[in-house]
């Protein structure tokens, strides 16, 4: 079982080729600076929790549109690979033709990586920036979970399924540090970037909340 804090139905070429249903978790290990999510650290409402099989129940409703355009569903959040035995039961239990895609920022043990990133189709990293200054300073945390997990991505050869998120975080990092992550990643064989800027909508008080294309990407 798992808490989840949205659905969202009917995404296209927002996070995942075709047709998609972005299923988001509660719960994230991170704690960064312009998170829109918020309600995924929420703890006073109770957010409805879900077996796979629940899951699928809901979601088969547009088992059309994702049959037809190639699509399937994306695990959001949150961070989704604090659930690798639920996505994994999902996956054995949805049609194989779906397509199951995993956005996560890889802060996870190395465990769930591994169970996961074999069995899905396509994984959106969101790496905030390589350099662990810039990281400690807008997470919270050390990358070193994000780097032992490129790490083994890159050992076991499945970097082509990968699309690496490169944003530019006012205030944190900058052109130069993306460029600098950039070229590490690509020293470790990963091929497909995606590089945008997070929009800060109160510049004025960049720590309130805030609306960046990452959230874009989750909620559209
Ligand atoms: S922005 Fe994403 S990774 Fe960062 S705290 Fe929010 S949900 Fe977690």
């Amino acid at each position: 079982m798992a808490r989840l804090i949205a659905i969202s139905r009917h995404r296209i070429a927002t996070d995942g080729k075709g047709v998609t249903t972005l299923v988001a978790f509660h719960g994230c290990p991170l704690d960064c600076r312009y998170c829109l999510n918020k309600q995924c650290k929420d703890e006073a409402h109770k957010y409805p929790e879900y077996s796979p099989a629940r899951l699928l129940e809901e979601v088969r409703v547009d088992d059309l549109y994702f049959q037809a355009t190639g699509g399937g569903v994306t695990f959001g959040g949150g961070e989704p690979l604090l659930h690798p035995d639920f996505i994994a039961e999902f996956r054995e239990l949805c049609p194989p033709e779906w397509k199951i895609n995993v956005e996560s920022s890889l802060a996870v043990p190395m465990q769930n990586v591994q169970k996961i990133a074999p069995l899905a189709d396509c994984m959106i990293i969101d790496i905030k920036d390589l350099d662990d200054d810039i990281y400690r300073r807008y997470t919270g945390r050390s990358n070193a979970l994000l780097m032992s997990n490129l790490r083994w991505i890159a050992e076991v050869g499945l970097q082509d399924k990968c699309k690496v998120r490169l944003p530019l975080i006012k205030g944190y990092n900058s052109r130069n540090s993306i460029s600098r992550s950039r070229i590490k990643l690509a020293v470790m064989g990963f091929r497909y970037f995606d590089e945008f800027k997070y929009i800060i909508k109160n510049d004025a008080t960049p720590d309130t909340d805030s609306v960046s294309e990452h959230a874009a990407h989750m909620f559209g």
